[in-house]
């Protein structure tokens, strides 16, 4: 039998995390952790038995708090199933990494901000970081399959989100609403804001960055707006394998649960009358995915000023403060003002994070008045 912890049992990685562990005989929850939705998180909790919970406000079984050291070591995982969403991923990711214990990450704000930090701590414990991001679960298992010195680049698909094909002029009035429409996944507020701007993409492409240990000239963006095609790697000769699934996040859930055994069974994806494009990104008009390159570039901390400057800001658009197009600006101008140092070390990479922040919120403030 694997304990799992769930980290975010109340957001849509989580609600599917336990379909998928209730669905799997040798797959049990031991504890559940959420942000704010403690009543929904206490129904999950009572419908399985589980003892040990912690709500981030409060009204959990645990006292509350962001630090889930404790829930860790009470409900004594085999495995930690990180869905929180943003940086306050990062230190769950390392404690559970620093207790030996393997993590299943859909949490890539975790490796955008604290990459360096994650490889430390895992070069110390050699505890295992399995990929739940879809992209980056195809490209785990694409990875396996062939020798490091085959594979001169990997390319990870993006959807596009609901606005491709747009222009500025016409992104300059998109709502929340409407950004919150992805024509192919359903999904948490924050992604699917990310999916509609390409930060998604741009924060995949430093988490693949961390994963593989790639360099970012070797990782490439194609737009593929059926979402069927999760991952690619290019192969020496020319070549290039693909890695194909229905666009269901139980799939990479599954195979991030039960690895290194085989995944659950999941019905056989129907092949015919399907129609596959691959295309460039407009990355003119999707700015954020040229920011997130040129942060991951730079290293340090720029990466994780970037996602503290974009979480900030994703959040007034969703609040209806700003437009969808001054999500980039605030963004850019952050990344211009606040000094990047080193990633290796904790503090600095916290610093860093709570300094983006202030920086968005000044601007914010200022556009206001
Ligand atoms: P949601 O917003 O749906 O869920 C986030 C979860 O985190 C909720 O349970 C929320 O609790 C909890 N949470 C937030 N802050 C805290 C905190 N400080 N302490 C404890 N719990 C907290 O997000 P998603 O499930 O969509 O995404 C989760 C992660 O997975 C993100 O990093 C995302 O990028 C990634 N991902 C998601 C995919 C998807 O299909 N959804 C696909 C690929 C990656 P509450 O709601 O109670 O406040
Ligand atoms: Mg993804």
């Amino acid at each position: 039998m694997r304990r799992i912890l769930v980290l975010g049992s109340t957001g849509s990685i989580g609600v599917q995390a336990l379909e998928v562990i209730d669905a799997c005989p040798d797959l049990v929850a031991c504890g559940l952790a959420c942000g704010t939705r403690r009543h929904e998180m206490q129904a999950q909790a009572r419908a399985r038995g589980i003892r040990d919970t912690v709500c981030a406000a409060g009204g959990g079984s645990l006292p509350a708090t962001d630090d889930l050291a404790e829930l860790i070591d009470a409900s004594e995982p085999d495995l930690v199933l990180n869905g929180l969403v943003g940086a306050a991923g990062l230190q769950p990711t390392l404690a559970t990494l620093a207790r030996g214990i393997p993590v299943a990450l859909a949490n890539k704000e975790t490796l955008v901000a604290g990459g360096a930090l994650v490889a430390e701590v895992q070069a110390r414990t050699g505890a295992a970081l399995i990929p739940v991001d879809s992209e980056h679960s195809a490209l785990f298992q694409l990875l396996a399959a062939v020798p490091p010195e085959r594979v001169p680049a990997i390319i990870l698909t993006a959807s596009g989100g609901p606005f491709r094909g747009r222009t500025i002029a016409e992104l300059a009035h998109v709502t929340a609403r409407d950004a919150l429409a992805h024509p192919t996944w359903s999904m948490g507020a924050k992604i699917t804001v990310d999916s509609a701007t390409l930060m998604n993409k741009g924060l995949e492409v430093i988490e693949a960055h961390h994963l593989f240990e790639v360099g970012y000239e070797r990782i490439e963006v194609v737009i593929h707006p059926q979402s069927v095609v999760h991952g690619m790697i290019r192969l020496d000769d020319g070549s290039v394998m693909a890695h194909l699934g229905p666009p269901d996040m139980r799939v990479p859930i599954g195979f991030g649960l039960r690895w290194p055994d085989a995944p659950p069974q999941h019905g056989q994806m129907p092949l015919t009358g399907r129609t596959l494009e691959f295309m460039e990104p407009d990355d003119q008009t999707f700015r954020c995915l040229g920011l997130a390159r040129a942060a991951g570039l730079a290293g340090g901390t720029a990466p994780a000023v970037l996602n503290a400057a974009n979480e900030v800001a994703v959040a007034a658009f969703l609040d209806g403060r700003i437009g969808f197009l001054d999500i980039a600006a605030l963004v850019a101008s952050a990344l211009e003002t606040v000094a990047a140092g080193p990633g290796n070390d904790l503090e600095a990479v916290l610093g860093a994070d709570r300094a983006a922040r202030a920086a968005v919120d000044e601007a914010l403030v200022g556009a206001a008045r």
